[in-house]
Protein backbone atom coordinates (compact mmCIF):
# COMPACT_ATOMS: atom_id res chain seq x y z
CA UNK A 1 0.00 0.00 0.00
CA UNK A 2 1.26 3.30 -1.13
CA UNK A 3 0.31 6.36 1.74
CA UNK A 4 0.39 10.44 0.80
CA UNK A 5 0.53 9.65 -2.94
CA UNK A 6 -0.16 12.74 -5.44
CA UNK A 7 -3.08 12.91 -7.58
CA UNK A 8 -1.19 12.11 -10.74
CA UNK A 9 0.24 8.79 -8.68
CA UNK A 10 -3.28 8.14 -7.57
CA UNK A 11 -4.78 7.95 -11.13
CA UNK A 12 -1.47 5.97 -11.94
CA UNK A 13 -2.44 3.46 -9.00
CA UNK A 14 -6.63 3.23 -9.95
CA UNK A 15 -5.90 3.06 -14.15
CA UNK A 16 -3.86 -0.39 -13.30
CA UNK A 17 -7.29 -1.86 -11.91
CA UNK A 18 -9.68 -1.78 -14.57
CA UNK A 19 -13.44 -1.85 -14.35
CA UNK A 20 -14.81 -5.32 -16.30
CA UNK A 21 -16.64 -3.72 -19.27
CA UNK A 22 -18.63 -5.30 -21.48
CA UNK A 23 -20.97 -3.95 -24.45
CA UNK A 24 -24.79 -4.16 -25.57
CA UNK A 25 -26.92 -3.20 -28.66
CA UNK A 26 -29.30 -0.47 -27.66
CA UNK A 27 -31.87 1.26 -29.32
CA UNK A 28 -30.70 4.44 -30.48
CA UNK A 29 -33.53 6.28 -28.29
CA UNK A 30 -31.63 5.27 -25.05
CA UNK A 31 -28.10 6.68 -26.79
CA UNK A 32 -28.12 9.69 -25.13
CA UNK A 33 -24.04 9.82 -23.03
CA UNK A 34 -23.63 6.60 -23.97
CA UNK A 35 -20.12 5.37 -25.00
CA UNK A 36 -19.81 4.03 -28.18
CA UNK A 37 -17.93 0.80 -28.30
CA UNK A 38 -17.43 0.20 -32.15
CA UNK A 39 -16.98 2.72 -35.35
CA UNK A 40 -19.84 3.75 -36.99
CA UNK A 41 -20.33 3.52 -40.99
CA UNK A 42 -22.74 5.49 -42.68
CA UNK A 43 -25.09 2.94 -44.13
CA UNK A 44 -26.07 5.32 -46.95
CA UNK A 45 -24.91 8.47 -48.74
CA UNK A 46 -25.84 12.09 -46.87
CA UNK A 47 -27.94 13.86 -48.60
CA UNK A 48 -29.01 10.62 -50.66
CA UNK A 49 -30.23 12.34 -53.53
CA UNK A 50 -29.26 16.07 -54.89
CA UNK A 51 -31.59 18.25 -53.25
CA UNK A 52 -32.89 22.11 -52.94
CA UNK A 53 -31.23 23.92 -50.04
CA UNK A 54 -34.38 26.44 -50.74
CA UNK A 55 -37.55 26.94 -51.64
CA UNK A 56 -38.18 28.22 -54.66
CA UNK A 57 -37.61 27.12 -58.71
CA UNK A 58 -35.46 24.60 -59.95
CA UNK A 59 -34.15 25.82 -63.35
CA UNK A 60 -31.80 25.70 -66.07
CA UNK A 61 -29.16 27.93 -64.87
CA UNK A 62 -28.80 29.17 -69.13
CA UNK A 63 -32.18 29.91 -69.32
CA UNK A 64 -33.11 33.70 -68.86
CA UNK A 65 -36.98 33.47 -68.81
CA UNK A 66 -39.05 30.46 -67.56
CA UNK A 67 -42.24 28.98 -67.54
CA UNK A 68 -43.44 27.12 -64.36
CA UNK A 69 -44.71 23.49 -65.13
CA UNK A 70 -44.95 22.05 -62.23
CA UNK A 71 -44.41 21.63 -58.73
CA UNK A 72 -41.97 19.48 -56.67
CA UNK A 73 -41.57 19.03 -52.67
CA UNK A 74 -39.56 16.93 -50.60
CA UNK A 75 -40.09 13.18 -50.66
CA UNK A 76 -41.10 12.91 -53.87
CA UNK A 77 -39.20 10.97 -56.30
CA UNK A 78 -37.04 13.08 -59.24
CA UNK A 79 -39.17 15.02 -62.37
CA UNK A 80 -37.75 17.16 -65.61
CA UNK A 81 -37.19 19.94 -66.88
CA UNK A 82 -36.71 20.90 -70.31
CA UNK A 83 -35.37 24.15 -72.27
CA UNK A 84 -36.88 27.28 -70.69
CA UNK A 85 -38.95 25.21 -67.64
CA UNK A 86 -38.82 25.59 -63.85
CA UNK A 87 -40.15 23.38 -61.41
CA UNK A 88 -41.39 25.08 -58.36
CA UNK A 89 -39.47 23.48 -55.41
CA UNK A 90 -39.41 23.49 -52.13
CA UNK A 91 -36.73 22.70 -49.55
CA UNK A 92 -35.25 19.18 -49.38
CA UNK A 93 -37.49 18.21 -52.60
CA UNK A 94 -35.19 16.53 -54.52
CA UNK A 95 -33.81 18.17 -58.23
CA UNK A 96 -35.77 17.66 -61.53
CA UNK A 97 -33.35 16.03 -64.45
CA UNK A 98 -32.25 19.11 -66.29
CA UNK A 99 -32.14 21.34 -63.71
CA UNK A 100 -28.99 22.57 -62.24
CA UNK A 101 -29.97 25.72 -60.07
CA UNK A 102 -32.70 27.03 -57.67
CA UNK A 103 -34.13 30.32 -57.98
CA UNK A 104 -35.07 32.05 -54.69
CA UNK A 105 -38.62 31.84 -54.49
CA UNK A 106 -38.20 35.63 -53.39
CA UNK A 107 -36.68 36.83 -56.45
CA UNK A 108 -39.39 35.39 -58.58
CA UNK A 109 -39.26 32.92 -61.40
CA UNK A 110 -37.16 34.84 -63.47
CA UNK A 111 -34.78 35.82 -61.02
CA UNK A 112 -31.10 35.08 -60.24
CA UNK A 113 -30.09 31.33 -60.71
CA UNK A 114 -27.93 29.79 -58.01
CA UNK A 115 -26.02 26.61 -58.23
CA UNK A 116 -24.86 26.47 -54.98
CA UNK A 117 -28.59 25.96 -54.06
CA UNK A 118 -28.51 22.70 -54.79
CA UNK A 119 -27.10 20.20 -51.76
CA UNK A 120 -25.34 17.29 -53.72
CA UNK A 121 -25.56 13.83 -52.86
CA UNK A 122 -22.58 12.74 -50.73
CA UNK A 123 -21.46 16.27 -49.74
CA UNK A 124 -21.82 15.47 -46.52
CA UNK A 125 -21.23 11.74 -45.91
CA UNK A 126 -20.62 8.80 -48.04
CA UNK A 127 -21.62 5.52 -47.94
CA UNK A 128 -19.34 3.40 -45.76
CA UNK A 129 -17.70 6.49 -44.34
CA UNK A 130 -16.92 5.91 -40.58
CA UNK A 131 -17.44 9.17 -38.84
CA UNK A 132 -18.47 8.46 -35.41
CA UNK A 133 -15.88 5.97 -33.44
CA UNK A 134 -15.25 3.45 -30.32
CA UNK A 135 -14.97 5.98 -27.31
CA UNK A 136 -17.69 8.72 -28.63
CA UNK A 137 -19.74 9.92 -26.25
CA UNK A 138 -23.21 9.59 -27.48
CA UNK A 139 -24.35 14.10 -27.75
CA UNK A 140 -27.40 14.48 -29.08
CA UNK A 141 -25.46 15.63 -32.03
CA UNK A 142 -23.68 12.36 -32.13
CA UNK A 143 -27.64 10.55 -31.85
CA UNK A 144 -28.32 12.92 -34.79
CA UNK A 145 -25.38 11.59 -36.85
CA UNK A 146 -26.38 7.88 -36.16
CA UNK A 147 -30.02 8.21 -37.09
CA UNK A 148 -28.59 9.96 -40.54
CA UNK A 149 -26.48 7.14 -41.00
CA UNK A 150 -29.25 4.66 -40.98
CA UNK A 151 -28.42 3.13 -37.63
CA UNK A 152 -31.55 2.82 -34.88
CA UNK A 153 -29.59 0.62 -32.80
CA UNK A 154 -25.68 1.32 -31.64
CA UNK A 155 -23.67 -0.84 -29.96
CA UNK A 156 -22.37 0.82 -26.86
CA UNK A 157 -20.32 0.04 -23.90
CA UNK A 158 -22.40 -1.27 -20.50
CA UNK A 159 -22.97 1.16 -18.08
CA UNK A 160 -20.57 -0.12 -14.99
CA UNK A 161 -22.81 -0.86 -11.81
CA UNK A 162 -21.29 1.53 -9.51
CA UNK A 163 -22.81 1.01 -5.49
CA UNK A 164 -22.91 3.65 -3.20
CA UNK A 165 -22.66 3.26 0.41
CA UNK A 166 -22.75 5.73 2.98
CA UNK A 167 -21.27 4.94 6.30
CA UNK A 168 -22.11 7.10 9.78
CA UNK A 169 -24.15 6.70 12.50
CA UNK A 170 -25.11 10.05 12.84
CA UNK A 171 -26.78 10.00 8.94
CA UNK A 172 -30.24 9.98 8.62
CA UNK A 173 -32.28 9.90 5.17
CA UNK A 174 -33.55 13.59 4.25
CA UNK A 175 -37.44 13.61 4.31
CA UNK A 176 -37.44 12.64 8.38
CA UNK A 177 -36.61 14.48 11.40
CA UNK A 178 -33.57 15.58 12.51
CA UNK A 179 -32.74 14.04 16.45
CA UNK A 180 -30.11 16.07 18.17
CA UNK A 181 -26.42 15.21 16.46
CA UNK A 182 -27.77 13.86 14.06
CA UNK A 183 -27.71 14.86 9.86
CA UNK A 184 -28.97 14.56 6.85
CA UNK A 185 -27.19 11.89 4.38
CA UNK A 186 -26.05 14.13 1.39
CA UNK A 187 -23.44 12.61 -0.19
CA UNK A 188 -25.14 9.41 -1.65
CA UNK A 189 -27.44 11.69 -3.45
CA UNK A 190 -24.73 13.94 -5.39
CA UNK A 191 -22.73 10.64 -5.88
CA UNK A 192 -25.21 8.81 -7.45
CA UNK A 193 -25.95 12.36 -9.28
CA UNK A 194 -22.10 12.18 -10.28
CA UNK A 195 -22.93 8.64 -11.40
CA UNK A 196 -25.09 9.28 -13.91
CA UNK A 197 -23.33 12.23 -15.45
CA UNK A 198 -20.52 9.91 -16.24
CA UNK A 199 -22.57 7.08 -17.46
CA UNK A 200 -23.01 4.67 -15.15
CA UNK A 201 -26.21 2.58 -13.37
CA UNK A 202 -25.51 4.27 -9.36
CA UNK A 203 -27.40 1.85 -7.07
CA UNK A 204 -27.74 3.73 -3.25
CA UNK A 205 -26.84 1.39 -0.36
CA UNK A 206 -28.81 2.16 3.15
CA UNK A 207 -26.92 3.83 4.83
CA UNK A 208 -24.57 1.33 7.05
CA UNK A 209 -23.60 1.86 10.52
CA UNK A 210 -20.42 2.54 12.05
CA UNK A 211 -19.45 -1.05 12.81
CA UNK A 212 -17.03 -3.95 11.69
CA UNK A 213 -19.86 -6.06 11.22
CA UNK A 214 -22.05 -4.06 9.93
CA UNK A 215 -19.89 -2.99 7.01
CA UNK A 216 -18.99 -6.32 6.51
CA UNK A 217 -21.80 -7.83 5.88
CA UNK A 218 -23.10 -4.70 3.17
CA UNK A 219 -19.57 -5.05 1.71
CA UNK A 220 -20.49 -8.62 1.40
CA UNK A 221 -24.13 -7.86 0.11
CA UNK A 222 -23.10 -6.19 -3.35
CA UNK A 223 -22.88 -7.13 -6.28
CA UNK A 224 -21.71 -4.80 -8.91
CA UNK A 225 -18.50 -3.33 -10.86
CA UNK A 226 -17.61 -0.92 -8.31
CA UNK A 227 -18.10 0.16 -5.03
CA UNK A 228 -17.92 3.73 -3.74
CA UNK A 229 -18.27 4.48 -0.03
CA UNK A 230 -18.43 7.36 1.51
CA UNK A 231 -17.70 8.21 5.26
CA UNK A 232 -15.44 6.51 7.81
CA UNK A 233 -11.78 6.34 5.56
CA UNK A 234 -9.82 9.22 7.92
CA UNK A 235 -7.57 8.66 11.51
CA UNK A 236 -10.81 8.06 13.98
CA UNK A 237 -11.59 5.39 16.07
CA UNK A 238 -15.14 4.96 14.29
CA UNK A 239 -13.71 5.41 10.71
CA UNK A 240 -14.50 1.73 10.26
CA UNK A 241 -13.93 1.13 6.56
CA UNK A 242 -10.05 1.89 6.54
CA UNK A 243 -10.37 -0.30 9.40
CA UNK A 244 -11.82 -3.40 7.73
CA UNK A 245 -10.31 -2.91 4.45
CA UNK A 246 -6.48 -2.50 6.17
CA UNK A 247 -7.73 -6.02 8.14
CA UNK A 248 -9.82 -7.33 5.71
CA UNK A 249 -9.69 -6.10 2.33
CA UNK A 250 -6.71 -5.03 -0.12
CA UNK A 251 -5.67 -1.20 -0.19
CA UNK A 252 -3.40 0.16 -2.98
CA UNK A 253 -3.18 3.74 -1.71
CA UNK A 254 -4.83 5.93 1.56
CA UNK A 255 -4.29 9.77 1.17
CA UNK A 256 -3.81 11.27 -1.44
CA UNK A 257 -1.91 15.07 -1.53
CA UNK A 258 -4.81 17.25 -1.81
CA UNK A 259 -7.15 19.76 0.02
CA UNK A 260 -9.87 18.81 0.64
CA UNK A 261 -10.22 15.33 0.12
CA UNK A 262 -7.29 14.26 1.78
CA UNK A 263 -8.33 10.71 2.76
CA UNK A 264 -9.46 8.78 0.09
CA UNK A 265 -8.61 5.41 -0.01
CA UNK A 266 -8.76 2.84 -3.15
CA UNK A 267 -8.48 -1.17 -2.97
CA UNK A 268 -10.28 -4.19 -3.78
CA UNK A 269 -13.01 -6.16 -1.42
CA UNK A 270 -13.38 -9.56 -3.54
CA UNK A 271 -12.29 -8.49 -6.03
CA UNK A 272 -14.28 -5.84 -6.61
CA UNK A 273 -12.40 -2.48 -7.11
CA UNK A 274 -13.57 0.03 -4.10
CA UNK A 275 -12.98 3.69 -3.92
CA UNK A 276 -13.18 5.01 -0.62
CA UNK A 277 -13.94 8.99 -0.48
CA UNK A 278 -14.01 10.87 2.52
CA UNK A 279 -17.29 11.96 4.16
CA UNK A 280 -17.34 15.72 4.44
CA UNK A 281 -19.56 16.66 1.21
CA UNK A 282 -16.61 18.91 -0.52
CA UNK A 283 -14.34 16.01 -0.22
CA UNK A 284 -16.37 13.31 -1.41
CA UNK A 285 -17.41 15.61 -4.81
CA UNK A 286 -13.74 16.56 -5.46
CA UNK A 287 -12.59 12.76 -5.12
CA UNK A 288 -14.93 12.02 -7.44
CA UNK A 289 -14.42 14.48 -9.85
CA UNK A 290 -10.81 14.20 -10.02
CA UNK A 291 -10.33 10.65 -9.29
CA UNK A 292 -12.91 8.78 -9.38
CA UNK A 293 -14.67 10.30 -12.98
CA UNK A 294 -11.61 9.77 -15.25
CA UNK A 295 -10.61 6.22 -14.24
CA UNK A 296 -14.63 4.75 -15.14
CA UNK A 297 -15.32 7.32 -17.64
CA UNK A 298 -11.81 8.99 -19.36
CA UNK A 299 -14.10 10.20 -22.22
CA UNK A 300 -16.65 12.08 -19.97
CA UNK A 301 -14.55 15.25 -18.89
CA UNK A 302 -16.20 16.54 -15.45
CA UNK A 303 -13.93 19.80 -15.37
CA UNK A 304 -11.87 21.27 -18.03
CA UNK A 305 -8.58 22.53 -16.96
CA UNK A 306 -8.07 26.16 -17.83
CA UNK A 307 -5.95 29.27 -16.52
CA UNK A 308 -7.52 32.16 -14.79
CA UNK A 309 -6.89 35.27 -13.07
CA UNK A 310 -7.59 35.50 -9.50
CA UNK A 311 -9.52 38.45 -8.20
CA UNK A 312 -9.15 37.52 -4.61
CA UNK A 313 -6.61 36.04 -2.77
CA UNK A 314 -5.78 32.49 -2.35
CA UNK A 315 -3.82 30.38 0.30
CA UNK A 316 -2.70 27.26 -0.71
CA UNK A 317 -1.92 24.17 1.49
CA UNK A 318 1.20 23.00 2.52
CA UNK A 319 2.49 20.12 1.15
CA UNK A 320 -1.23 19.67 -0.51
CA UNK A 321 -2.71 20.82 -3.90
CA UNK A 322 -5.28 23.00 -2.76
CA UNK A 323 -8.76 23.08 -4.30
CA UNK A 324 -10.47 26.42 -3.27
CA UNK A 325 -13.99 26.80 -4.81
CA UNK A 326 -13.90 29.97 -7.50
CA UNK A 327 -16.62 31.30 -9.75
CA UNK A 328 -15.03 31.49 -13.13
CA UNK A 329 -16.32 33.84 -15.95
CA UNK A 330 -15.37 35.20 -18.97
CA UNK A 331 -14.07 39.30 -19.28
CA UNK A 332 -12.80 39.84 -22.52
CA UNK A 333 -10.75 36.91 -23.83
CA UNK A 334 -9.19 35.89 -20.34
CA UNK A 335 -11.21 33.76 -17.76
CA UNK A 336 -11.72 35.43 -13.95
CA UNK A 337 -12.02 33.84 -10.90
CA UNK A 338 -13.55 35.12 -7.84
CA UNK A 339 -14.14 33.16 -4.18
CA UNK A 340 -17.23 34.01 -2.63
CA UNK A 341 -18.61 31.61 0.17
CA UNK A 342 -17.49 29.42 3.28
CA UNK A 343 -14.59 27.47 2.13
CA UNK A 344 -14.95 24.29 4.59
CA UNK A 345 -15.03 21.34 3.33
CA UNK A 346 -18.19 20.42 5.12
CA UNK A 347 -19.87 23.57 2.92
CA UNK A 348 -21.52 21.26 0.12
CA UNK A 349 -23.21 25.27 -1.04
CA UNK A 350 -19.38 26.09 -1.92
CA UNK A 351 -19.80 23.77 -4.71
CA UNK A 352 -23.00 25.26 -6.22
CA UNK A 353 -22.17 28.77 -5.46
CA UNK A 354 -18.98 28.32 -7.65
CA UNK A 355 -18.32 26.84 -10.64
CA UNK A 356 -14.90 25.40 -10.36
CA UNK A 357 -11.85 25.00 -8.44
CA UNK A 358 -8.36 26.39 -7.95
CA UNK A 359 -5.87 24.13 -8.75
CA UNK A 360 -2.54 25.27 -6.74
CA UNK A 361 0.39 23.59 -6.60
CA UNK A 362 1.29 22.51 -2.95
CA UNK A 363 2.23 25.61 -0.74
CA UNK A 364 1.15 27.62 -3.29
CA UNK A 365 -0.80 30.54 -3.04
CA UNK A 366 -1.94 33.21 -5.24
CA UNK A 367 -2.21 37.03 -5.44
CA UNK A 368 -4.91 39.28 -6.60
CA UNK A 369 -4.11 39.60 -10.12
CA UNK A 370 -2.05 36.18 -10.61
CA UNK A 371 -2.80 33.82 -13.58
CA UNK A 372 -3.27 30.49 -11.87
CA UNK A 373 -4.38 26.97 -13.23
CA UNK A 374 -7.63 25.53 -12.31
CA UNK A 375 -10.51 23.34 -12.84
CA UNK A 376 -14.00 24.20 -14.70
CA UNK A 377 -16.57 22.35 -14.02
CA UNK A 378 -18.69 21.04 -16.92
P1 LIG B 1 -16.06 11.01 8.12
O1 LIG B 1 -15.28 11.00 6.84
O2 LIG B 1 -16.90 9.79 8.30
O3 LIG B 1 -15.14 11.26 9.29
O4 LIG B 1 -17.04 12.23 8.04
C1 LIG B 1 -16.53 13.55 7.93
C2 LIG B 1 -17.66 14.55 8.04
O5 LIG B 1 -18.55 14.37 6.95
C3 LIG B 1 -18.51 14.39 9.28
O6 LIG B 1 -18.86 15.69 9.72
C4 LIG B 1 -19.72 13.63 8.82
O7 LIG B 1 -20.85 13.89 9.59
C5 LIG B 1 -19.88 14.16 7.41
N1 LIG B 1 -20.49 13.13 6.56
C6 LIG B 1 -20.07 11.86 6.47
N2 LIG B 1 -20.82 11.16 5.60
C7 LIG B 1 -21.75 12.02 5.12
C8 LIG B 1 -22.82 11.90 4.19
N3 LIG B 1 -23.07 10.74 3.58
N4 LIG B 1 -23.58 12.99 3.94
C9 LIG B 1 -23.30 14.16 4.56
N5 LIG B 1 -22.30 14.34 5.43
C10 LIG B 1 -21.53 13.28 5.73
MG1 LIG C 1 -17.99 8.97 9.80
Amino acid sequence: METFVTIERALQIVRKTPIQSTTETISLDQGHNRILSKDLQSKVDDPAFDNSAMDGWAVRSEDTTRVEIGVTTAGEASSEIGEGEAIRIMTGASIPKGADAIVMVEDGINGKAHTNFIRKRGENLRQGETTLTSGQVMTPAAISLAATMGHNTIPVRSRPKVVVISTGDELISPGSELKEGQIYESNSYGLCALLEKIGCKPIRHEVVEDTMDGLRNALNSIDCDVIITSGGVSMGDHDYVRKLMEEEGTIHFWKVAMRPGGPPLFGTWNGIPLFGLPGNPVSSHLVFSLLVAPWISPEIQLAKEVKVRMKNQVKGAPSKVCLRRIQISTVGDELVATTHTHQGSGNIHSMVAHNGVTYLPPDTGADVGDTIQALWFQ
